[in-house]
């Protein structure tokens, strides 16, 4: 990153003493205040979005880096339910502006590597999938008052919005494995003094309390298993 020389601010000063009209004077203050803002201030949005299957269950990724501090000023994974690619690249984007205009951060570059959404942003493309139109509206209302830039960047360029939106799918994937476990119910049957029937969801395994063993896949692993537990408690009622 290369930061604007503060030379010319002093040449502005220099103009300024020659020129006395007010007018001509505020706006070069403005102009010389923009310009030292700009190479001050390095903050940059990043946003992605993922879909596994478009559609599919997709993920939304945002983060804003201070390259100054050289820190991560926010991060955001938000997982999205079935979305298009374009869905999820515009929830994303969207999160991003959202933040920005809650932390009053004006005029940041805002970087994201979906062609479509730049382009349609920058009022290059039109925006023709009626699916993406609320979406674009918002995002444009955003841009406006965040009065963000924004910039297309290549794919390897954007890895920590990347990693987030996926992070997103990850995570409910796994939160959704868990609760599918935690909704299934283990029910022993005892089928004899010592052999019992286990189902677990979908699937039934066999226990035999006497020989301390269950046909499934986990008890061949580490030598017990949530079937021997039932199983056990159920003998202990009868
Ligand atoms: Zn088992």
């Amino acid at each position: 990153m290369h930061r604007r020389p503060r030379a010319p601010i002093f040449y502005i000063i220099a103009i300024m003493a020659r020129y006395s009209n007010p007018a001509i004077i505020l706006s070069i203050v403005m102009v010389s205040l923009i310009f030292s803002e700009r190479g001050k201030s390095m903050i940059i949005g990043y946003f992605d979005g993922a879909s596994r299957g478009n559609p599919g269950e997709a993920g939304a990724g945002a983060c804003i880096v201070d390259f100054d501090k050289g820190q991560v000023l926010w991060k955001e994974s938000k997982y999205l339910g079935k979305r298009t690619n374009n869905e999820a690249e515009y929830e994303a984007l969207i999160l991003l502006l959202r933040e920005l205009l809650q932390r009053k951060l004006f005029n940041c570059v805002v970087k994201g590597d979906s062609k479509l959404v730049v382009n349609q942003m920058l009022g290059e493309w039109k925006v023709r999938e009626p699916r993406l139109l609320p979406l674009a509206e918002e995002a444009k209302l955003l841009i406006e008052k965040t009065r963000a830039r924004l910039q297309w960047i290549p794919r390897q360029e954007n890895s920590l919005a990347d990693s987030l939106s996926n992070q997103a799918i990850d995570e409910a994937k796994k939160s959704k494995k868990q609760t599918d476990h935690d909704v299934a119910k283990v029910v022993a049957r005892m089928v004899s003094d010592y052999i019992f029937v286990v189902r677990d969801g979908q699937e039934e395994y066999a226990v035999d309390l006497k020989h301390k063993n269950c046909s499934c896949p986990s008890f061949a692993v580490e030598k017990n298993c949530v079937h021997m537990e039932e199983a056990l408690k159920e003998k202990n009622q009868k």
